[in-house]
């Protein structure tokens, strides 16, 4: 496709998401209103735009996303503003700020876009789109369960497959800190075979040379200690007793003693689902617990979970796997054949939309043959035709002709398409009792 000289395009790595793949995004989105909502998660709705403060403190400085990724920008008040990489620490950021914490617990989620000026390619984008799910004020591990096994439920309901579940355990600060100085030993001692960013992160996070993706790395980063021999007692209490909750309710999961996901703030659990259908960029969805990210905030001391879907690759997922999707195609498509008919279309229409309900119809516009209409009506989705041409208009009926099945057609007084387009469709069925 060329485009005419001159005319604007995209910014790189931000998508039009377009006909095509909106009813998969339909689909997810009302899949996950419904199930989240289900669990007694609500829904919010917070800013695109933030302090870059509150992503400083929250992701940390030496991660990838604060040292290069970041959109940030100076507001006409001089302000750092930032657009935001991620969501879990503005849902906290909202949390602390409306006083939702004080002695109370919430489990909320939300919808939207972050940004993250990575290189773009095949499921990795610079403006991309998560469903994003926290649990606020609960220690576990129920909390850790339940939000590993709504994210399942998700995924299972979107008709998802080839998944799988990754799980591990960080500890809590002081375990995770002697674990540091053993990795970073380890690290040093290995230092020639290290790649230029691994030898960066050495310095400013070592725990993130564990989630390289050099394969050149692959084996020394087998050979590295495990952090989960470092646990301390609590924290090998707590992830014993989170497999157990995801073993009583068959979840099969793998632990995975190199997962330590690309932000700094989490404690405990985390864990990620990936997929082996979407080639490189195979993480759909990540999470863990992040009970210091409150207090580091400002906030009253809060334990809380959560976890980010990414939209984009889930919805390539549902393709792959082939997933429904839903649309908003109307159930039925107005073909108006000659003048009169023209004349009274849109009236007629608006008429019998008082009385369809949610059933959705779409009128011919700007005329045409009766074929290329037909065609229209057919590429509509719709599942019935309704023809009217001169001299149907003149009489007061129309006919009705099933698109999908047999195609059969049937004339019907214009007063009662309404009711017969209902019973054709298999609505307004009145059961009567006794
Ligand atoms: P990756 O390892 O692929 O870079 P991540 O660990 O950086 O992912 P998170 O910060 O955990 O990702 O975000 C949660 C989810 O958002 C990811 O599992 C992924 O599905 C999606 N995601 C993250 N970055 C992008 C991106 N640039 N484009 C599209 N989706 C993304
Ligand atoms: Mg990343």
């Amino acid at each position: 496709m060329s485009l005419p000289a001159g005319a604007l395009q995209s910014v790189r790595g931000m998508n039009d998401i377009l006909l095509d793949d909106m009813p998969y995004w339909s689909r997810l989105e009302s899949t996950a209103r419904r199930v989240l909502g289900s669990y007694g998660y609500g829904e919010v709705r917070v800013p695109l735009v933030e302090h870059t403060e509150l992503f400083r403190r929250s992701i940390g400085e030496f991660t990838d996303i604060v040292e290069k990724e970041m959109y940030t920008f100076e507001d006409r008040g001089g302000d750092s503003l930032t657009l935001r990489p991620e969501i879990t620490a503005v849902l906290v950021r909202a949390a602390i700020s409306n006083g939702m914490l004080h002695n109370q617990k919430h489990r909320i989620w939300t919808t939207g876009p972050a940004f993250r000026y990575e290189r773009p390619q095949k499921g990795r984008y610079r403006q991309f789109h998560q469903i994003d799910c926290e649990a606020f004020g609960y220690e576990g591990p129920d909390v850790d369960a339940e939000i590993i096994l709504v994210s399942a439920r998700l995924l299972r309901e979107l008709g998802v497959g080839r998944v799988s579940l990754r799980l591990n355990s960080l500890g809590l600060p002081a375990s995770r800190a002697l674990y540091r100085e053993r990795l970073v030993a380890y690290l040093e001692s290995r230092f020639d075979e290290l790649d230029e960013d691994s030898r960066r992160r050495l310095a400013g996070n070592p725990m993130r040379v564990l989630d390289s993706k050099n394969p050149a790395l692959a084996a020394l980063i087998e050979a590295a200690p495990r952090i989960t021999d470092h646990l301390d007692a609590e924290s090998s209490a707590h992830f014993a007793a989170v497999r157990a909750h995801l073993d009583a309710a068959g979840l099969e999961y793998r632990v995975d003693p190199r997962l330590v996901r690309g932000l700094d703030y989490y404690t405990r659990t985390v864990f990620e689902w990936t997929t082996d259908a979407l080639g490189a960029q195979d993480a759909v969805c990540g999470g863990g617990r992040y009970d210091g990210l409150v207090s580091q905030l400002g906030g009253e001391p809060t334990p809380a979970i959560g976890w980010g879907m990414g939209i984009e690759r889930v919805v390539e997922l549902m393709r792959a796997s082939g997933a429904p999707a839903i649309g908003d195609a109307p159930a039925v498509y107005l073909v108006l054949a000659g003048e009169r008919a023209e004349a009274q279309g849109l009236a007629l229409a608006e008429g019998w939309r008082d009385s369809l309900g949610e059933v959705g119809l779409a009128v011919n516009l700007g005329g045409g043959s009766f074929k290329s209409q037909l065609k229209r009506a057919d590429r509509s989705g719709a599942r019935y035709a309704v023809i009217m041409g001169d001299e149907e208009a003149g009489r007061g009926v129309v006919a009705i002709k099933s698109l999908r099945g047999d195609g059969t057609q049937q004339e019907c007084l214009q007063a009662e398409v309404p009711a017969r387009l209902r019973t054709l469709l298999g609505e307004g069925r009145v059961t009567v009792d006794g």
